[in-house]
């Protein structure tokens, strides 16, 4: 019995391989189609100084507009987009929206994410650089949004990338900082404008895990500090994450308490 019970077990375990298989490959057509449909739009969230709440900027966070299934997030879609490699097509019709953005709007920076993958091609900053001229839009209200995985993958290549973007103003921000490998040996030799502060630290700062929490933040602030570099907390969600981040010395901060991500208009 045990036998058949462990049959039953595994063509249940085959079955359900099966189905999740025919749903990613049925995902990755429909992201080919798309493409082919520009079907991506940018959400913006402001990004704000702490101590006054003045906006300084904002992230563009990618939406899928899905004819059937309205606006996915990335969470439903950036896996296949990764695997598949179709990430780097959907990001460059994302950046092409915000750049124009950007253009619409007189103040402030924009950030844009930027996939590990960007930085398996040569050409990423230069491709960049011409989207902002033949839009005519300032350098220097673009940064970009990299995770610790990027830096680490190829360090001279994404090293060169990001002398060549800084040197026309691109900066360049570490996103879910705490989250990845923390090489912090790395940190000084890349230019690196602002740690964002990974929000499950944030989150933390209410509630049990405070005191852990805390002593995270206050060392990510203090090594921040160190090197020069300025910090966002992200997914500030309460009046006291707010006014923790700020009293350990945080200078910006993003999330629900100041505004979720709109669509441009
Ligand atoms: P991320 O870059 O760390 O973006 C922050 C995420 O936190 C966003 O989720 C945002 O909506 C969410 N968030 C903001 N404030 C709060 C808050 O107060 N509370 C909570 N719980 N969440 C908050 P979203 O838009 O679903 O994006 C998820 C991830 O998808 C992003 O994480 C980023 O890694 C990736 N992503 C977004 N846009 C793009 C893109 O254009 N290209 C690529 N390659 N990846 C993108
Ligand atoms: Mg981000
Ligand atoms: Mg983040
Ligand atoms: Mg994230």
């Amino acid at each position: 019995r045990a036998k058949a019970r462990g049959r039953d077990r595994s063509a249940l375990f085959d079955e359900a391989m099966r189905a999740e298989a025919t749903r990613l490959l049925d995902l990755e057509a429909d992201l080919r189609r798309a493409i082919i449909n520009n079907a991506f739009e940018p959400y913006f969230q402001p990004i704000v100084r702490l101590a006054d709440g003045a906006v300084v900027g904002h992230e563009a966070l990618l939406r899928w507009n899905h004819d059937l299934r309205g606006p996915l997030l990335p969470a439903e879609f950036i896996g296949v987009g990764e695997d598949s490699g179709l990430i780097e097509q959907v990001d460059w019709l994302m950046y092409a929206h915000v750049v124009r953005w950007l253009g619409t709007r007189a103040d402030g920076y924009v950030s844009i994410n930027v996939s590990p993958r960007h930085f398996h091609s040569d050409d990423f900053a230069e491709r960049l650089l011409r989207l902002l001229d033949d839009a005519g839009a300032d350098p220097r209200r673009l940064r970009i949004e990299l995770t610790e995985v990027a830096l680490l993958d190829d360090a001279p290549r994404v090293l060169r990338m990001l002398n060549i973007l800084r040197g026309r103003g691109v900066l360049a921000l570490l996103d879910d900082f705490g989250t990845g490998f923390s090489a912090l040996s790395y940190l000084h030799r890349f230019p690196i404008q602002s740690l964002k502060i990974d929000q499950s630290f944030v989150a933390g700062l209410d509630g049990e895990t405070r005191a852990e929490s805390l002593a995270l933040v206050r060392a990510i602030l203090a090594l921040a500090g160190t090197l020069g570099i300025d910090t966002i907390g992200e997914g500030v969600e309460t009046e006291q994450q707010r006014h923790t981040l700020l009293q350990l010395g945080c200078q910006y901060g993003q999330g629900f308490l100041y505004g979720h991500p709109r669509p441009a208009d």
